[in-house]
């Protein structure tokens, strides 16, 4: 067998890996690259050539630095299977049409304010090409070994997000596990990760290789923040992730209401894919731990906005209440139309409860901005802002060596990959320092035997 990393070396985004038997092909991950412009442009090279006569693509999981390939890779011609957990698939479905959306609406917008140096911009996919695409997806239970050509493949829930799994893919005698995004024993709402069964290599991720998490705990942190806002009779504003998070933070809020240690505030969910992610959680309820009460909680606690007239209506509201919008950065979605009316009250408060990529509002707000633009108009945020740091979804270096090491053998070798060029190497130093396993950082492109031999 042969590995090839075609992304998501040393970035956190573009996860794509090609395993090669004789003339068989399988794909593990098609992700999109994300980011700055320079990582963002490369989604527009064709992998038409590099990655013709794929057998199969199998995904780790939903996200789109690990699935948002996809609808090219069908524009592009690719008709085989795309297999994943069932999960994953849903959350596909709602993921990957909205990216075609998002991108046809940015076309849209740089036509007609002329910002663009394309004439006519075109999205890179469309919302149609993400339908095309979904029609390939045939899901696989997870636990149990499928044959795909000569490769067999097994999918392991490791925590992180709705339906995420490592791929462990054996052929001509030798084993190859992808772990993916990994998730954290503490998470709130998924499952810990379950332990790997022996590999002889080992595709690990380190995004967060040289950070730990704060020993905060995110039910008290987040009833401090709304007893604040209840007191001040203001309202908190939370741009939140539409698909993981936002569920998080209505399962945080429903036990702190449960247990009465917060009053019970309004909660108003102002974003249709939050809504239709909060029904994928409660369709599949043996992928994370929430018990039915819990599950059936997600969508009782809070009143699910619908329509923009709906959402415009809040701005009309008077405190205190909760609103959870999209997007988390505040890049884009209904949480700016929120953003222009309640970041100008000192009553009020912006709660952001993620990593704020650097040149987003959000990371101009948490870093103390005077003020953002907003639709072109400068808005003053006088309002108190907060940070949640506790609720992120990948295990941190000590969570990770301490859960790879529960293996029962060790593999023979490890690649690091799916980090920023520090984390990634912070993360290699810790697997080689605290497990002594040989550990390898492959750039983009390289390829490996595997055995090697
Ligand atoms: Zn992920």
């Amino acid at each position: 067998m042969r590995l090839t990393f075609l992304g998501g070396t040393e970035t956190v985004t573009g996860s794509k890996y090609l395993l090669e038997s004789g003339k068989h092909r399988l794909l593990v991950d098609c992700g999109l690259f994300q980011g700055v412009k320079s990582l963002r442009r490369r989604n527009w090279e064709s992998l038409s050539a590099t990655l013709g006569g794929l057998d199969a693509i199998v995904l780790t999981h939903a996200h789109l630095d690990h699935s948002g390939y996809l609808p090219l890779l069908h524009r592009q011609g690719y008709r085989g299977p795309i297999h994943c957990s069932a999960a994953t698939a849903a959350l596909c479905g709602i993921l990957l049409p909205d990216a075609g959306y998002l991108q046809e609406e940015e076309a849209r917008l740089a036509n007609r304010l002329g910002y663009s140096r394309h004439h006519p911009a075109e999205p890179l996919f469309t919302r149609a090409d993400a339908m095309n695409c979904l029609e390939r997806f045939k899901p696989l239970a997870t636990g149990k070994t499928h044959r795909i050509g000569p490769f067999e493949v097994r999918l392991t829930p490791v925590g992180h997000l709705l339906g995420a799994c490592a791929v462990r893919v054996t052929c001509d005698g030798h084993t190859v596990t992808f772990s993916g995004d990994v998730g954290r024993p503490d998470d709130p709402l998924m499952a810990p990760p379950e332990v790997l069964e022996p590999t002889d290599d080992l595709v690990v991720e380190s995004t967060y290789g040289d950070r730990r998490h704060p020993d905060e705990d995110p039910q008290q942190a987040l009833a401090a923040v709304v007893d604040d806002v209840a007191r001040a009779g203001g309202v908190l504003l939370i741009p939140a992730f539409a698909v993981g998070r936002a569920q998080a933070l209505l399962h945080l809020l429903h036990e702190l209401r449960r247990t009465k240690a917060i009053p019970a505030l309004p909660i108003y969910v102002d974003s249709p894919m939050a809504t239709r992610a909060t029904a994928v959680f409660q369709a599949y309820p043996e992928t994370h731990r929430l018990d039915a009460a819990q599950t059936r909680a997600l969508g009782e606690i809070a009143t699910f906005v619908e329509g923009p007239e709906e959402s415009m209506a809040l701005a009309g509201k008077v405190g205190p209440m909760i609103i959870l919008s999209a997007s988390g950065m505040a890049t884009g979605g209904r949480v700016l139309h929120h953003l222009k009316v309640f970041a100008r009250e000192t009553c009020n408060t912006l709660l952001f409860t993620g990593f704020q990529a650097p040149g987003t509002r959000g990371d101009a707000i948490v870093n103390g901005a005077d003020a953002v633009k907003i639709h072109g108009h400068m808005v003053p945020i006088r309002a108190k802002v907060r940070q949640l740091h506790c609720l992120s979804a990948h295990a941190d270096h000590v969570q990770m060596t301490d859960w790879l090491g529960r293996m029962s053998k060790p593999p023979t070798r490890v690649f690091v990959t799916h980090g920023e060029t520090h984390a990634r190497a912070a993360m290699a130093a810790h697997i080689e320092e605290s497990l002594g396993w040989p550990v390898l950082r492959p750039a983009e492109g390289d390829r490996y035997r595997l055995p090697d031999d």
